[in-house]
């Protein structure tokens, strides 16, 4: 065969195989604990639409009492997300859900923590019930905030940092009113990093 079609083909082999690879992705929800089924269904439904992707779950984990802190009654994510890279297949994606408050050193809390590497996040509920502020309980807003907090920490898993924009998803929320603010969605900037624009 002529060298040139050789590379050609290379080429061709190359970019047929990562169209591949996009439309194979699919997110893996898994609960820690007892997470309610609407939040779970309304997670899938709109998880589904915006990243254009299957969303199915997984099985169920216990409470990892391993990643608790005495002391600060919290959990340490990251130590969450390491033993979640422990029981994940290669090349799955994982987005887990936990109803406790969740730590990493340097901060109070965190709403949720990505690795992209490892290919999995976790996001709390905790400090997303309108209960937790002293307020009257709110389904909706207990949905909105979820959604953004996973769509935020599954955009980092793809590999997207910080947005400066307030409304976009990728803004970083130091307290709920950052997270009330910005929408649900990736401004165009963070879509075209995404390839979500399409
Ligand atoms: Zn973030
Ligand atoms: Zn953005």
């Amino acid at each position: 065969m002529h060298p040139k079609i050789i590379i050609l083909l290379i080429i061709f082999l190359f970019i047929f195989n990562n169209l591949l690879a996009k439309e194979e992705m699919e997110i893996k929800i898994i609960s820690f604990g007892q997470i309610d089924d609407f939040i779970l269904d309304y997670l899938k439904e709109n998880l589904e639409r915006i990243f254009k992707v299957p969303v199915f779950f997984g099985k169920g984990q216990a409470i990892p009492e391993y990643a608790y802190n005495k002391k600060r009654r919290q959990y340490l994510s990251s130590l969450i997300l390491d033993g979640l890279c422990k029981i994940k297949q290669k090349d799955e994606k994982i987005l887990s859900l936990i109803n406790q408050d969740l730590y990493v050193p340097k901060l109070n809390f965190v709403f949720g923590e990505a690795d992209p590497v490892g290919g999995v996040c976790i996001i709390s509920l905790t400090r997303l019930f309108p209960s937790y502020y002293g307020l009257k309980e709110d389904k909706d807003l207990l949905l909105k905030r979820t959604l953004k907090e996973s769509v935020h920490e599954f955009g980092h898993l793809l590999g997207l940092k910080h947005c400066a924009n307030i409304k976009c998803v990728m803004h970083f929320s130091n307290s709920i009113l950052d997270t009330d603010i910005k929408d649900d969605d990736f401004c165009n900037e963070c879509k075209r990093l995404l390839r979500l624009d399409k």
